[in-house]
């Protein structure tokens, strides 16, 4: 195990651990946060940024500090390692400007987006962002486009973080969209208007740190503050069957994957789940699911529900939500 300390925190861990996982290992302020970034998936991480940390001291052996900001999901700690996240005045600078970059073609959407209320841009836009932008320029436009029959693709959304193109690769065993172009022309798409079908492909909306890639099914319906998120499974021969089913009353509204404080689903599930099993009866209800990041959904409190015996333990039922 070798000692690293961030925001003068110190934590042991395993040679070879990044600065970001070492992070978590703490937990709260001292996570640096990330839009590219996906622990589930190989490869993520080193696209947006966000993550730039200070490295005062190196190591035990060189105790230099790093001559420039580094990424922190791709940097491996080493023993004896100090780094700086919220107490430095140059990180936080930096993210500044990040949040400013990932904006410049950032539509303002948030009032009509699916992916308000739960989405890592407002919440980076929110700890860092400006109140006004320093630029004139006009923002790139896109139209919407169907991306298969469930997935709508919003590229004026996109950070280009390829999350869901790691995805693809990894879950789906055969990708139809990508990266296409350089710079910044560079935008997500299929291959001349290819549809996304794959019994996975779903995942790319989970994955997806904005409103890019947004579920048909759901799109529109509600905001996700108004729903209550329960815990539920059902027996499933292509996935875990574990989801979260989003509802309103006795009604779900839509199911995605289960997701831990960081954004991270913690099991892929399959587009059946996701989009075809929109009854109660298609599920057993656990209860509610414990919104653990920081998210306007967290401050319903309405786990309070649990307590006051509105779910049925029994028949694992909702019986009053409103
Ligand atoms: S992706 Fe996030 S920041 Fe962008 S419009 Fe949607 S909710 Fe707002
Ligand atoms: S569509 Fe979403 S997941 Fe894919 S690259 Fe854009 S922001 Fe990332």
């Amino acid at each position: 195990m070798i000692k690293v300390t961030i925001d003068k925190i110190t934590v042991d861990v395993e040679e070879g651990t990044t600065i970001l996982q070492a992070a978590r290992r703490i937990g709260g302020k001292t996570v640096p946060p990330a839009m590219c970034f996906y622990s589930k998936l190989q490869g993520t991480g080193g696209k947006c940024r966000s993550c730039l940390v200070e490295v005062a001291r190196s190591s035990t052996k060189d105790p230099r500090p790093m001559p420039k900001l580094v990424a922190s999901c791709s940097t491996p700690v080493q023993d004896g390692m100090v780094v700086r996240n919220l107490t430095s005045p140059v990180v936080i600078e930096a993210r500044k400007g990040v949040v400013e970059f990932l904006l410049l073609n950032h539509p303002l959407d948030c009032p009509v987006c699916d992916q308000a209320g739960e989405c890592d841009l407002q919440d980076l836009s929110f700890g860092y962002g400006m109140a006004e932008t320093a630029t004139g320029d006009e923002r790139r436009e896109f139209l919407p486009v169907d991306i298969g029959e469930n997935i709508k693709l919003h590229m004026n959304r996109c950070i280009l973080c390829y999350r869901c193109v790691y995805v693809a690769d990894q879950l789906t065993g055969k990708r139809l969209h990508g990266m296409l172009y350089r710079g910044d022309a560079s935008e997500i798409s299929t291959f001349i208007s290819n549809a996304v079908t794959n019994e996975f492909s779903g995942n790319m909306i989970d994955v997806c740190p904005v409103g890019a890639l947004t579920d048909k099914t759901f799109r529109f319906k509600s905001r996700v503050w108004f729903l209550k998120p329960m815990d539920a499974h059902r027996e499933c021969e292509k996935c875990s069957g574990k989801v979260t089913a989003w509802m309103f009353g006795d009604e779900i509204y839509r199911i995605t994957g289960r997701k831990n404080q960081y954004g991270e689903v913690e099991e892929f599930i399959c587009n059946e789940c996701r989009f075809e099993k929109k009854q109660q009866t298609d599920w057993v209800i656990e209860g509610p699911r414990h919104i653990r990041r920081q998210s306007v959904i967290s401050s319903n409190h309405y786990e309070e529900m649990k307590k006051q015996s509105l779910i049925n333990p029994i028949a694992g039922t909702v019986e009053s939500m409103e």
